[in-house]
């Protein structure tokens, strides 16, 4: 049995059973247990692959539209140049060397990312060793500036609440124990305000998901966009309304039993972008548009093009496949999406129509 299956079981018998968000928040973050607090979790020997691991372009492009917002927002003297939740640092790598170009821009950019994980911090000082990049751990301590905000599967990884609808209210699905360790159960029905506006799309037994955390993330991002300027772009799984259970596990790219080896699998839930736009309701927000979409208006096929024409063999093999897999429906496609949130009044940013 793992150390933190041990440490959750024990905190289940003195407090009682624990929800979905305090058992993701264990297993993500555990300072000593914690998924990734441990490890480095991505690329074809981890658990997972993410876009900017599979191509150079994913965060050149990224890169580019913020230097482009950046450009038609006024070209505040200085701004900062935030990413949420940057995994190994390659992201900002790609995007600060694919701007480098962009007059002005890295002189006036402060580039900050929002860690939690002490781990991780240490392999993105690695990648960026050549940026004069600052770190911290919430967005609450992101300067007050004019803000450029990139976040690419950050808020999959925020820890959700699930709730089932019954006759006479909501109950919360919890984690206790049985005879076979830790299993699921679910709490009394209850009233639950934040879930309201459901009650017109769902029926008895249904499941939702609401994550508290991400709306507090977007409130503060709108908060500095309305006080300062800026634009923010979140790419990630998901849909614009979501509806069941998205809660899931993955280890060495196969979905496993959330319940099983906690700390020792990624946990993920599907994003509710509806529920991240209404969380900024004082900034407009860009349509919910495809991954493939996005990257393709941005031009990753006239990207891919040039880097095609210095490779050969195996090696452009796996430059076709990897922007095949950013973009095609049946790949990340049409499974990722992305949203722009930004201040009103304000044309929507590159990538996407009005
Ligand atoms: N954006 C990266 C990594 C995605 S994994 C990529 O595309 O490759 C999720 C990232 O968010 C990790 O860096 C993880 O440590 C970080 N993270 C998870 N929860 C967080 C939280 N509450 N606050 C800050 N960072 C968090």
């Amino acid at each position: 049995m793992s150390r933190l299956n041990e440490i959750l079981l024990a905190r289940i018998a003195n407090d009682g059973p624990i929800s979905v968000a305090d058992y993701m928040v264990e297993c993500l973050l555990h300072p000593e247990y914690g998924y990734y607090s441990r490890r480095d979790p991505f690329g074809t020997a981890g658990d997972f692959t993410t876009a900017p691991e599979i191509s150079q372009m994913f965060g050149e492009l990224l890169g580019l539209w913020v230097a482009q917002c950046w450009i038609d927002r006024g070209q505040p003297a200085s701004f900062t140049f935030a990413e949420l939740g940057p995994g190994r640092g390659t992201l900002m790598a790609d995007a600060w060397r694919a701007t480098k170009g962009v007059p002005g821009f890295h002189a006036a950019a402060n580039p900050v990312l929002v860690e939690a994980s002490e781990h991780l911090r240490a392999v993105q000082q690695t990648t960026l060793a050549e940026i004069d990049v600052g770190w911290v751990t919430s967005i609450e301590e992101l300067p007050e500036a004019p803000l450029f905000l990139l976040a690419n599967e950050f808020f999959d990884a925020l820890p959700i609440q699930q709730f089932i609808r019954h006759e006479n209210g909501w109950a919360e699905r919890l984690i206790g124990t049985g005879k076979d360790g830790l299993c699921f159960g679910q709490g009394s029905a209850r009233h639950v305000p934040a879930l309201e506006h459901r009650l017109g799309d769902t029926k008895s037994g249904d499941m939702v998901e609401i994550c508290p955390a991400a709306h507090a993330v977007l409130q503060d991002v709108s908060d500095r966009i309305n006080a300062h300027g800026g634009a923010a772009l979140i790419v990630d799984y998901g849909d614009w309304h979501s509806l069941g259970d998205t809660l899931q596990a993955l280890k060495s790219h196969e979905t496993v039993d959330v319940l099983h080896q906690p700390g020792q699998a990624d946990l993920t839930a599907h994003v509710d972008f509806e529920a991240l736009a209404l969380a900024a309701p004082d900034l407009s927000h860009s349509r919910l548009t495809p991954q493939g979409i996005f990257l393709q208006r941005l031009g990753i096929d006239q990207r891919a093009e040039v880097l095609a024409r210095n490779l050969s063999g195996a090696s452009l093999a796996s430059h076709l496949a990897a922007h095949h897999r950013l973009t095609a429906s049946d790949e990340m496609g049409t499974l990722f999406k992305a949203l722009a949130l930004y201040a009103p009044h304000s044309s929507p940013p590159p990538g996407f129509k009005s």
